[in-house]
């Protein structure tokens, strides 16, 4: 496959202030890698906007009516990072030999396309991308991502160190991804265990542009969270193993009051009563509410819920119809709202 059709996913979510610079750089790089009979003159860009509140779609709509090159996918509400980025790439699978996905913010330097597509070429069919340092981020982050990364390694969660959702997946790898069925997807940790020939290529990350991160720590540790429960039960075992250590301390404990009410000595001390029920007790809520996270877990997957829904779909549509012309007077009227806002 020497020009590969290939397609960049970008989930989007409250991006106005970044977007019109990084459609620009997008599709510059694309039309380059065109003339240089990279890849294949249909390879496109696929913005996927993750229910924002602000001029987002409008900018994504727009350039897609100036270029053909550039594709939109408006989903009906936030579905999240993860469920933004799915819903592109699954958009994109038909028609693309090879699916990239990267941040709207180009933290990830865009330069290691060309080594993906290269990858690509000589028959990887999967590619990450992974940061060689941090220094762009802030110590804060850097020490929780790394503190995660480790946390998970031990949990025996199959991740690849320093790598985020920047990855070229190719057509088999992207049918494999969609046999994966859960509700609670933490791609980093799935896109392993579909197997195939993988590499990683390596790249430094840069700052912000512009815009806040829209992973405050909130979201940052229930996306971590997220990741541990979905992947490992050791947090279960962890649990018990705790409490068969505290069920045999109480028996030598135990053991050593009996001797002690033997030899007369009665007074048995009130102290380490009371901080047994409490220990107990708390560790009883603490295992409990464990199981709960997972008893939960079980009751989203088993609703099957759809991870995300699409409004509009400018990717797989041939040509423009009514409902495009409907929907421009919508993206106008939008345009106006925000802009008296
Ligand atoms: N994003 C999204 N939906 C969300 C949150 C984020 O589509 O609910 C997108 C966001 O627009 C960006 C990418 O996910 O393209 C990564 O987010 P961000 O750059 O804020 O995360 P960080 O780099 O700070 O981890
Ligand atoms: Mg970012």
């Amino acid at each position: 496959m020497s020009m590969p059709n290939v397609t960049l996913v970008v989930p989007c979510y409250n991006e106005e202030e970044i977007l019109p610079h990084t459609i620009n750089v997008l599709h510059d790089l694309v039309l380059e890698l065109i003339r240089e009979k990279r890849i294949s003159e249909k390879s496109r860009i696929l913005f996927v906007d993750d229910g924002s509140r602000d001029a987002t779609w409008s900018f994504i709509y727009k350039a897609s009516l100036q270029t053909e090159h550039i594709r939109g996918l408006k989903l009906a509400r936030n579905a999240g990072h993860q469920s933004a980025l799915l819903a592109g790439l699954f958009a994109a699978k038909t028609a693309s030999d090879c699916v990239i996905s990267l941040d709207a913010d180009l933290q990830d330097d865009i330069r290691v396309i060309r080594l993906f597509i290269e990858k690509f070429k000589e028959g990887y069919e999967i590619v990450y991308g992974v940061r060689r340092k941090r220094d762009s981020d802030t110590f804060f982050k850097r020490a929780t991502a790394q503190g995660f990364y480790k946390l998970m390694e031990k949990l025996g969660v199959p991740l690849i160190y320093n790598h985020a959702d920047y990855r070229l997946m190719g057509k088999r790898a992207l049918d494999a991804l969609e046999r994966f069925d859960e509700v609670n997807l933490f791609l980093r940790g799935i896109v392993p265990l579909i197997g195939f020939r993988s590499t990683s290529v390596y790249y430094d990350r840069q700052e912000r542009l512009a815009g806040d991160t829209k992973y405050p720590l909130k979201k940052m540790l229930a996306f971590a969270f997220n990741g541990i429960t979905s992947f490992s039960v050791t947090p279960i075992r962890f649990v018990m193993l705790t409490g068969c250590a505290f069920f045999l301390t109480s028996l030598i404990f135990l053991c050593y009051f009996l001797t002690l009410k033997f030899m007369g000595e009665t007074e048995i001390g009130w102290t380490s009563l009371i901080t047994s029920i409490w220990l107990i007790g708390g560790l009883q809520l603490m295992a409990i509410g464990l199981i709960g996270e997972y008893i939960g877990k079980v009751y989203q997957e088993s609703k099957r819920r759809p991870k995300y829904i699409v409004d509009m779909d400018l990717f797989n549509m041939a040509k423009p119809n009514r409902r495009t012309s409907e929907h421009e007077e919508l993206v106008n009227t939008m345009d106006r709202a925000t802009k008296t806002n």
